[in-house]
């Protein structure tokens, strides 16, 4: 019987998984190396699709009874006015919009919906350091806790730990990049209630991109720094993004002065790439270990949870059987990895545009077909169906929503 899986990493790749493959009766063990699932400035966008999985395992309602706020649009905002990047009110979706939800909070709720099932277990400040290898296949890991050092053996070993993945590294699995033009300071602002609401908006200006995020009493704001030029904008200081601030939001007013020490921010270093195989023997890799995502569009979550219902529906039926092949792991690769590839592609070819303009001083016009496409009805839908969804949407298998009658997990806490 092969059915004790090991996840590293308790981000939302790992515990979704680990949500699904649980509630299937499977021993599964999560280590996650912080202590708490708090980060600053990370992915906290749910879209439907993510929103929809949950709703389908009756936990969408009570997620959302969490506070929140709501994207109904991504808009790009330039001199010459608004274009509308993708509209998700027009949807045909119980959930036409983005959550934006502190990650502690969405991944909390899992843990706390998790910690009913007897088969699973969640292990805080535990860090994997090692892999446990037997005969060439990976059997397990070797993990640090403040207790010390221990082994968990388990029949397969899934590495959600991110982009900076030590497992990837353990694997030697090779990381392929692509490059890219721009890195972003994100830091944070004062929100009123009359500030404008609903969309994340993209500003682009001369030199510089902003992004605003609503997260209902601040704004979450990126600034692009041209990559290598992170210590010359530093060594400015924070006065010339107070003045780009003011002149692409005057809305805002002299609360872009509130940004004034450097220490406030933080820096993501944008990266895409993917590693070239997803899986050893006894090994897989999903999420952002598998495939780093830029923040263009905001999908890294959504496409981490999209591995992650993936993996189950292909591996749930030979891990209960206890017939795991590494061929199994193969497959949750080929249905992914195309996906992905085209949106890195795409996410590549939009980030060298806009660094064009940006290190031409010049100013930006979305691109033509997107312009025509935000126009037309029924084509106007599609980048909001795409980023929603992705390209091709992955649904957790019918059979998989109904937990095994052993493990229906306890509602309500
Ligand atoms: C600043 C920033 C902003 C972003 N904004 C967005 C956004 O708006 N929308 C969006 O969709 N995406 C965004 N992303 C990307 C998004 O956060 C990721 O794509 C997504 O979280 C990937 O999920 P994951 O589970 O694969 O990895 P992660 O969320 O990175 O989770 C990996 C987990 O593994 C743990 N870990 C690491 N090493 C070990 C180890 N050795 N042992 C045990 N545990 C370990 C980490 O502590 C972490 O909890 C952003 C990313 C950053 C950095």
């Amino acid at each position: 019987m092969s059915n004790t899986v090991c996840i590293a990493g308790g981000g939302p790749a790992g515990m979704i998984l680990a949500l699904l493959l649980a509630r299937q009766g499977l021993e599964v063990t999560v280590l996650e190396s912080a202590k708490d699932f708090d980060r600053e400035f990370r992915g906290d966008t749910l879209h439907p699709a993510i929103l929809e999985l949950l709703d389908s395992l009756g936990l969408a309602d009570r997620l959302l009874e969490l506070a929140h706020t709501k994207a109904k649009t991504v808009r790009f905002i330039t001199a010459r006015g608004t274009t509308t990047v993708a509209d998700f009110s027009r949807l045909r979706t119980k959930f036409p919009y983005l959550a934006i939800m502190p990650q502690v909070r969405f991944l909390s709720f899992l843990a706390n919906e998790l910690k009913h099932l007897p088969n699973f277990r969640l292990v805080m400040g535990a860090r994997v350091e090692g892999l446990l290898k037997e005969a060439g296949s990976v059997r397990g890991v070797r993990y640090q806790d403040s207790g010390g050092s221990h082994e968990l053996r388990a029949d397969l070993t899934v590495g959600c730990d991110g982009r900076f993945s030590k497992v990837r590294q353990l694997g030697g699995f090779e990381l392929h990049k692509l490059s890219l033009g721009q890195d972003i300071l994100w830091f944070s602002l004062p929100r009123k209630a009359s500030d404008p609401k609903d969309n994340v908006d993209q500003y682009i200006g001369k030199g510089h991109l902003l992004v605003t995020i609503d997260r209902d009493s601040w704004w979450q704001v990126g600034y692009s720094i041209p990559k290598g030029k992170y210590q010359e904008a530093k060594a400015a200081g924070v006065g010339p993004i107070q003045a780009f601030v003011k002149k692409m939001l005057p809305w805002l007013g002299e609360r872009a002065a509130d940004f004034n020490d450097w220490n406030d921010a933080t820096l993501l270093s944008v990266e895409v790439a993917r590693v070239k195989r997803w899986y050893k023997d006894g090994l897989l890799l999903i999420g952002d270990a598998a495939h780093v995502i830029s923040p263009i569009g905001g999908v890294g979550i959504n496409l981490a949870v999209q591995d992650a219902i993936a993996a189950a529906n292909i591996l749930t039926e030979p891990l209960k059987s206890g017939t795991l092949q590494t061929s199994d792991l193969a497959k949750v690769q080929k249905k992914r990895e195309w996906l992905i590839s085209l949106v890195q592609s795409q996410q590549v070819t939009e980030e060298r545009a806009v660094t064009k303009v940006l290190d031409a001083n010049e100013s930006f016009e979305p691109p033509l077909p997107l312009v025509i496409l935000s126009q037309i009805p029924l084509l106007r839908d599609l980048p909001g169906l795409f980023t929603a969804y992705g390209l091709i949407p992955v649904r957790l298998r019918r059979d998989l929503i109904n937990a095994s009658p052993a493990q229906t997990p306890t509602m309500n806490i």
